[in-house]
C-alpha cells in the first residue's frame, strides 16, 4: 500500500512535430513508412490474455490509399473468442484493481514517453498506412493526443482521487473511488488510433479490466497500440483485444452478468443500437451498466457579416477536409452572409484547385483516401444525389475515383434549400454544403442552425463583431459541445478543449477530462466516528 502522497508528473501538451523538408523527423518517418510498406504481410493475433490467439480465419489489412497491396493479415475470432477475452478479463480484475494507483499510473505514463520517444515513428506510420492519413494527421492524433491522453489522465485519476468531503469534530468522512464491479466493454471507431487506444485505457487506469473491439479498418494500427501496452507492463488480461463481428461481441457481452460498462466511440446508429441491446438485457447484470458513447455530428460554421472572408475560408477548408472529412467535428454545413460571400467563394475555389490529393508517402499531398470501399460508397452516393438536384450546385470537386485507392475529391457544394438533405445527414467524408444567408437575416440563421440537424458535436462562429459573437453564443448553446470562436471546429486538444457532444452526437463525457474519468468508477463513502454514542437517548428527551 502507499507510503506517500505522491504527486504526479504535472502533464504538458506533447509538442506538435512539423515533419517540414529538411527535418529529421521528415526523413525517419518516410523510413519507417517505407520500412513498414515493403516488409513481409504481418499476422496480427487476438490478445487475450496472455494468449496471442490466432484463427484459420484471416482477414486482409490494406492501406485505403492503394488497396491492392497487402499489408498483413488479422485473424477474425468467433463468440466464442468473445466469451474467453470475458473470462480473461474476469480473471485479471483482482489483482489488478488491489494494485496501488501510482502503480498503474507508472505503466500509462511510461506508455506515454514511449510513444513520445521510440515508438513515435512506428505509431505515426502505422497510423499513415492504415487509416490513410498524412504525417501532420497522424503525428496530431497517433503520437500527440494518445500521449497527451496518457499523461492528463493520469493527473485527472489523481485529480478524482484527492476530491474528498468535509468532516465535522470527531468523524472522519472519505471517498474511495473503486473500479465497477465486472468488465468494461470498448468499442472504437477507426478514424482516431488516440480514441482507439484511449477508450480502453482510460477505464483500465481506474483499475478495470476491459474487453476491447477494435475497427476492423483499424486493426492495423490497433496491433501497434497493443504492444505499446505490453511493453509498458500493462499485465495480461487488463486489456483484451478481440477482433470479431460486432453483432457476435454484443450478443455475448450483453448478455453476461458482469458487463458493467460500454465506452463507445462511432456512429449514431450503432449506439441507438446498442443501448437498445443492454436495456432489452437489463434484468441480467448484477449492475447498472455505464453507458458512455461519443457518436456522429453534422459540424456547422457560420460567417457573421463582420468576418474576414479569408479566415473564414481557411476555417472552412482545413475544418472541411482534412483527414477527408473523417473527423466526428469535420465542419460539413457553412452559413455564409451574403455580403461575404463573393470573397470567400473565390478563395475556396483558388484553395480547391491546389490541394493534392494522393498517398501520404508524398508528403505534398493535403488529401487522401476515404477508409474503405463501404465508405467511398456512400460518400460517392450523396455525391451523385446532389448532382441530380435542382436546388444545389458543386463549385469545387465532385470527382471520385477508386482504382487504386478510395479517392474522393473535396466537394464544395453550395444550396439554395437551408434544410437540404446534405445540410443535415452526416456523411463522414470530404463533402462540404453551403447556404448564403442575407445579411439581415442574422439572427433567424442562428435558430436555423440549432434546428436543421439532430446532432450537436461541434460548431464555430466566425465574426469581428463582439455583440454577434456573444448573441450566437447564447443562441447555440444546445447546438453543440464544442464550440469555437474565430477557428475552425476541429482539433480538440486534451487538457484544453475537453471534447464531447450532446443531443444525437453523444452523452457528453468529454474525453479527457476528469468528467470521463469518473464514469468508471464507482464511489464508496466511508464515515468513521471516533467516539461512538452508548445510550440510544437523545438530549430533547429529557
Ligand atoms: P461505426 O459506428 O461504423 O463503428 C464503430 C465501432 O462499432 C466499430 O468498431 C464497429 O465494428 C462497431 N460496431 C458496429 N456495429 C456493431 C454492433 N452491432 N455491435 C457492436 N459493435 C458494432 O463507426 P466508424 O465508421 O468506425 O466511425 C465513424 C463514426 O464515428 C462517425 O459517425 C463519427 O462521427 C463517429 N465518431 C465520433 C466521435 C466523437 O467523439 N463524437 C469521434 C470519432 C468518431
Amino acid at each position: 500500500m502507499p507510503k506517500g502522497v505522491f504527486q504526479v508528473p504535472v502533464p504538458v501538451n506533447e509538442p506538435v512535430r512539423s515533419y517540414a523538408v529538411g527535418t529529421a523527423d521528415r526523413e525517419n518517418l518516410l523510413n519507417q513508412y517505407r520500412a513498414m510498406y515493403n516488409q513481409a504481410p504481418i499476422d496480427v493475433p487476438m490478445y487475450i490474455g496472455s494468449e496471442l490467439v490466432r484463427t484459420s480465419d484471416k482477414r486482409t489489412m490494406s492501406p485505403p490509399h492503394d488497396h491492392k497491396k497487402v499489408l498483413g493479415h488479422f485473424n477474425w475470432g468467433t463468440k466464442q473468442h468473445v466469451s474467453q477475452a470475458i473470462d480473461a478479463a474476469l480473471a485479471a480484475k483482482g489483482r489488478w484493481s488491489a494494485l496501488a494507483w501510482e502503480q498503474r499510473a507508472a505503466i500509462f505514463l511510461r506508455a506515454a514517453d514511449l510513444l513520445a520517444g521510440p515508438y513515435r515513428m512506428r505509431m505515426n506510420a502505422a497510423t499513415m498506412l492504415a487509416q490513410s492519413k498524412n504525417a501532420f494527421q497522424a503525428e496530431i492524433d497517433a503520437a500527440c493526443e494518445l500521449i497527451d491522453f496518457l499523461r492528463f489522465n493520469v493527473a485527472f485519476m489523481q485529480q478524482i482521487y484527492r476530491d474528498q468531503p468535509g468532516n465535522q469534530p470527531g468523524v472522519w468522512n472519505r471517498l474511495e473511488y473503486r473500479p465497477l464491479e465486472g468488465f468494461v466493454f470498448a468499442i472504437t471507431p477507426f478514424n482516431f488510433t488516440a480514441i482507439a487506444a484511449n477508450l480502453p485505457a482510460s477505464a483500465a487506469m481506474m483499475g478495470n479490466t476491459v474487453v476491447w473491439k477494435p475497427s476492423d479498418t483499424q486493426v492495423y494500427s490497433a496491433h501497434v497500440i497493443m504492444e505499446l501496452f505490453r511493453e509498458a507492463g500493462l499485465p495480461d488480461g487488463v486489456i483484451n483485444m478481440i477482433t470479431v463481428e460486432g453483432k457476435d461481441a454484443g450478443d455475448v457481452i450483453f448478455s453476461h452478468p458482469d458487463f458493467a460498462g460500454l465506452h463507445f466511440t462511432g456512429s449514431t446508429g450503432v449506439f441507438k443500437h446498442l443501448w437498445k441491446e443492454i436495456g432489452t438485457n437489463i434484468e441480467k447484470y448484477k449492475t447498472y451498466p455505464r453507458i458512455v458513447g461519443e457518436t456522429g455530428g453534422k459540424d456547422f460554421v457560420i460567417a457573421h457579416p463582420s468576418a474576414n472572408p479569408n479566415e473564414v475560408a481557411t476555417a472552412l477548408t482545413r475544418g472541411a477536409f482534412e483527414f477527408q472529412g473523417q473527423k466526428c467535428s469535420a465542419a460539413s454545413r457553412g452559413y455564409i452572409a451574403k455580403s461575404l460571400w463573393p470573397a470567400v467563394k473565390e478563395r475556396l475555389i483558388q484553395d480547391g484547385a491546389t490541394m493534392k490529393m494522393g498517398t501520404p508517402e508524398d508528403f505534398g499531398n493535403f488529401i487522401n483516401a476515404v477508409i474503405d470501399k463501404r465508405a467511398f460508397d456512400k460518400i460517392k452516393g450523396y455525391i451523385e444525389y446532389i448532382k441530380s438536384q435542382p436546388d444545389v450546385e458543386i463549385i469545387t470537386g465532385g470527382n471520385c475515383d477508386d482504382s487504386v485507392g478510395y479517392f474522393v475529391e473535396p466537394t464544395i457544394v453550395v444550396t439554395t434549400n437551408p434544410k437540404f438533405r446534405t445540410m443535415c445527414e452526416e456523411i463522414f467524408g470530404p463533402v462540404l454544403t453551403l447556404y448564403v444567408y442575407d445579411d439581415a437575416q442574422w439572427a433567424e440563421t442562428l435558430h436555423l442552425i440549432n434546428e436543421t440537424s439532430e446532432y450537436a458535436l461541434t460548431g464555430a462562429i466566425l465574426s469581428h463583431d463582439r455583440y454577434a459573437i456573444e448573441q450566437a453564443t447564447r443562441v447555440l448553446e444546445g447546438a453543440c459541445g464544442n464550440l469555437y470562436i474565430n477557428d475552425k471546429p476541429t482539433g480538440a486538444v486534451v487538457g484544453q478543449q475537453p471534447f464531447g457532444g450532446a443531443r444525437a452526437s453523444g452523452t457528453n463525457d468529454k474525453a479527457g477530462s476528469y468528467l470521463n474519468l469518473l464514469r468508471w468508477v464507482s464511489p464508496r463513502t466511508i464515515k468513521e466516528t471516533f467516539v461512538s454514542p452508548v445510550d440510544y437517548r437523545y438530549p430533547f428527551l429529557g
